[in-house]
């Protein structure tokens, strides 16, 4: 088999991963099944076996008589695997027999499921049992604070069960609850049909949870219906490089993705991103002078610059400033486009144009004028120029934070095309343009279409991506063939159709 990662080990980064081998965009590093997998402490009545939830009624499983579990004919197909199974049902079975485990306590820790999984491990599959206690847990950092006090309700419910006293060593479930904490990945459940969403699960995959950390990754990681994660390189790796994973969201600011590492992973970033205040050139935290009025200001815990006119301000300035912005964004409603754009429009003259939290509304107004242009029978040209608008701003700096494969980017190139292709059949349909220059937009509407698709190749069929790359599949064909369509009708005219590429070139010709 071929080799494409080694295992290194390292004081500051612990173990982490490095390519074996050239590795280029797109290709799969590794593919990881989860060591465990289960609900949060905070999620509602769910069942362990398919964690779709329980409305209507609490039934528990016939054998063990403790797991909660779908009522009727059991767990609705299709189902890739039961979580349930038969270790975890005589293991269940057994602490109801003798430790009297009693339904309603199980589901009142619903929270320890996750530890009850991998304590069952150490038995089911000791090596894996063994890579998950290497796993990084700052249990110093956690001792003696709020999620330390937070994890003594798990500590005692294990302990109560008698598990684990054959395992030498203090502190062991906290040591467990450390190491899901910070090694954990959110993964999806299965899709409630009712509300078209589902649960937000929690799971360990011991090779991921080897990977190192830099708010710029070199990989992509996607989970699919079975809960396989797959991680591909999103860039070309050289042999030798760290493979990293972002941990955070590249869309937020320096401050904001420290602090998330910090709470979360114990440790504070110092990639090239958190070290550069113009966050690679987008200014994502900045704010525009006012001295000045042009020129951005950038900076750390410490003193804040304006890159034009030098002026320093004190981070409790500026961070009074963001707070304000930031403050008003949590008061209006997200679903709005009007309440949107006055945000926007009110909050453009102090935040520099890519600030985090400018992308984040605009992010969201593409998002509503989407629902609203696919909803309406006839959306005005308006909402669809803005919806162009906003894409292609937000583009460049996804680009310049995500560089290659990225799933925002792919989602984003995919709007952009459908309002493109929508906006230029409009026109062509009320005669504004004429089929030439309707063939014009529709070559840009492929380009988009194209990378968009590019990079959605990769995600797995059975997830929202994978259905959105369908679906993108079959408006590229249907592109197609408006675009034969369309050049029939050139010719038929007695045209000749010239790109606007092949237009620009000639005329270059001709200036010389
Ligand atoms: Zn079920
Ligand atoms: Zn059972
Ligand atoms: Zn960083
Ligand atoms: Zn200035």
């Amino acid at each position: 088999m071929n080799i494409r990662y080694e295992v290194q080990k390292s004081d500051i980064l612990g173990r982490y991963l490095v390519a074996a081998k050239d590795l280029k965009a797109g290709e799969t590093i590794f593919s990881d099944e989860p060591f465990v997998l289960g609900p949060n402490s905070d999620t509602s009545l769910l069942c362990f076996n398919c964690y779709l939830p329980l409305i209507s009624k609490f039934v528990v499983c016939k054998n063990c008589a403790v797991a909660p579990i779908c009522p009727g004919e059991g767990c609705p197909e299709p189902r890739h695997r039961n979580w349930h199974n038969t270790k975890e049902c005589d293991f269940f079975r057994n602490l109801k027999l003798t430790k009297g485990l009693h339904p309603m306590t199980m589901v009142q820790n619903v929270g320890s499921l996750l530890v009850l999984r991998a304590v069952l491990k150490k038995e089911a599959d000791p090596k894996a049992w063994e890579e998950f206690m290497q796993l990084e847990t700052h249990l110093e950092e956690r001792r003696g604070s709020a999620i330390w006090e937070f994890y003594d309700s798990t500590d005692k419910f294990i302990k109560s069960l008698g598990l684990l006293d054959d395992v030498q060593g203090e502190n062991l479930v906290q040591q467990i609850c450390a190491a899901i904490d910070v090694n954990s990945f959110e993964v999806r459940g299965p899709l409630i049909p009712a509300i078209g969403c589902s649960e937000i699960l929690r799971g360990v995959y011991l090779k991921a949870a080897l990977l190192a950390h830099d708010c710029t990754a070199n990989t992509h990681m996607s989970i699919n219906d079975n809960n396989i994660m797959v991680c591909h390189a999103s860039v070309d790796i050289k042999k030798g490089d760290i493979i990293y994973y972002n941990y955070t969201d590249p869309l937020k600011g320096t401050a904001i993705r420290q602090q998330h590492l910090l709470i979360g992973k114990y440790f504070k970033c110092n990639c090239s991103r958190c070290s550069d205040n113009t966050e690679k050139g987008t200014y994502m935290s900045s704010v525009i002078c006012t001295e000045c009025k042009t020129g951005f200001v950038s900076g750390n815990d410490e003193i804040w610059t304006c890159n034009i006119c030098k002026k320093q301000f004190t981070n409790i300035e500026i961070n009074d400033k963001v707070k304000s912005c930031s403050d008003k964004f949590g008061l209006i409603n997200t679903k709005d486009d009007k309440e949107l754009e006055e945000y926007i429009r009110s909050v453009s003259p102090i935040l520099a144009p890519n600030h985090y939290l400018l992308i984040d509304a605009k992010q969201r107004l593409a998002g509503v004028l989407r629902d609203t242009i696919n909803r309406e029978p006839r959306p005005t040209k308006k909402l669809m120029r803005r919806k162009m608008e906003l894409c292609k701003e937000l583009l460049p700096v996804i680009e310049a934070l995500c560089p290659g494969i990225s799933r925002t980017k792919a989602v984003t190139l995919y709007e952009l095309h459908a309002a493109q292709i929508q906006l230029a059949r409009k026109l062509f349909d009320s005669r504004e343009i004429n089929a030439t220059a309707y063939m014009d937009e529709l070559i840009v509407a492929e380009k988009y279409l194209k990378s968009s698709l590019e990079m959605l190749f990769i995600e797995p069929g059975n997830s929202p991506e994978g259905e959105l790359c369908a679906k993108a599949l079959e408006e590229y064909r249907a592109l197609k063939s408006t675009m034969a369509n369309v050049l029939d009708a050139i010719h038929a005219e007695g045209k000749i159709y010239i790109t606007a590429a092949e237009k620009n070139d000639s005329g270059l010709q001709n200036g010389n």
